[in-house]
């Protein structure tokens, strides 16, 4: 059985990995898909049970790599799905939703997001994810990409108040949301889902988080990973296309910081002290 890990608890009472699995540019190409697949799988088994995808990486792609990776273990995933702005009408979010399910050969998903925030009334998007709730195909649905303003007009429309999360970019590179909407949410009891948590490998190679890293006996993907977790109320997202990588990953959920360690951070990667527009990649 997995090892216990850390969770996060959403608004509707479910309980999900503090850490999951993403997977933006897998499956693209047949050469790396069966590591990928395994990548995924070493994921599930080591306690990192949410998997995010979208029906837009890869053109699908990746949905039906992770097709792949659950096959014959689907109860033990979390599953997280994006539906595209361009899609996101009532009935387009709904047959767009149909469509990821085929390509993840799944009956439901467990949350679906909408992408980032377009042209459709957010309203409609909202009544067509109830229509997915009330037919079963998806257990809740949350949004990404979303500052403040964009979530208190979600939180105005009939059904916004059972929006589950955020799904935004946080890492030491990208702080502005500490300023207002990390506080919003916790006012109103909705975690926020970290996505490119090593700012999709640029903090990899950074000379500060490297020594501090080395100084730890951790890897810099650790301590990146393991400054995102740090806040209860936040879970995340990172993708890594190697078992090893994975089980590297998983591990920085172990990882701790001083006040001393989180006060050097501050000073490499400042905090905001005015509104930041919130940035996505
Ligand atoms: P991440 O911050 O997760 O970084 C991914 C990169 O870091 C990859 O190049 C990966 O390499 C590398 N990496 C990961 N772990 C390690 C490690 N232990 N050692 C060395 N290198 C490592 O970036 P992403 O942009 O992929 O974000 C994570 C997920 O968030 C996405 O995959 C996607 O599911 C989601 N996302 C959502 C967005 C949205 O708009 N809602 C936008 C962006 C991402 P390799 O793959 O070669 O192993």
């Amino acid at each position: 059985s997995a090892p216990t890990i850390r969770t996060v608890t959403l608004p509707d009472g479910a309980s999900v990995p503090a850490l999951g699995l993403g997977t933006w540019y897998m499956g693209e190409q047949s050469a790396t898909r069966a590591t990928e697949v395994a990548a995924l799988r070493t994921g599930m088994d080591c306690g990192l049970t949410l998997i995010d995808t979208d029906e837009m990486y890869g053109d699908g792609a990746a949905e039906e790599l992770v097709g792949k990776a659950i096959a014959g273990r689907r109860d033990s995933v979390y599953l997280v799905g994006k539906v595209l702005p361009s899609h996101a009408t009532r009935r387009g979010t709904v047959e767009a939703c149909q469509a990821s399910l085929r390509r993840l050969g799944t009956d439901h998903l467990d949350m679906y997001l909408l992408h980032w925030r377009g042209r459709v009334p957010l309203a409609e998007t909202v009544a067509g994810f109830e229509d997915l709730v009330q037919a079963g195909l998806i257990r809740g649905w949350g949004v990404s990409n979303f500052d403040v303003r964009d979530l208190d007009e979600v939180a105005s429309v009939p059904g916004g108040e059972r929006v589950q999360t955020d799904q935004v970019l946080y890492n030491l590179n990208r702080r502005g949301l500490e300023y207002d909407l990390l506080p919003r949410c916790r006012q109103a009891g909705v975690p926020l889902m970290a996505y490119s948590p090593v700012d999709h490998g640029r903090l990899l190679g950074n000379p500060a988080v490297r020594d501090m890293a080395s100084a730890k006996g951790a890897t810099a993907a650790q301590l990146a990973l393991a400054w995102v977790l740090r806040l209860p109320q936040v879970f995340a997202v990172v993708k890594a296309s190697s078992p090893a990588r994975v089980t590297e990953n998983r591990a920085a959920m172990e990882i701790s910081f001083s006040t001393a360690e989180l006060e050097e951070l501050d000073r490499m990667f400042p905090p905001p002290s005015s509104k930041v527009p919130l940035e996505m990649l």
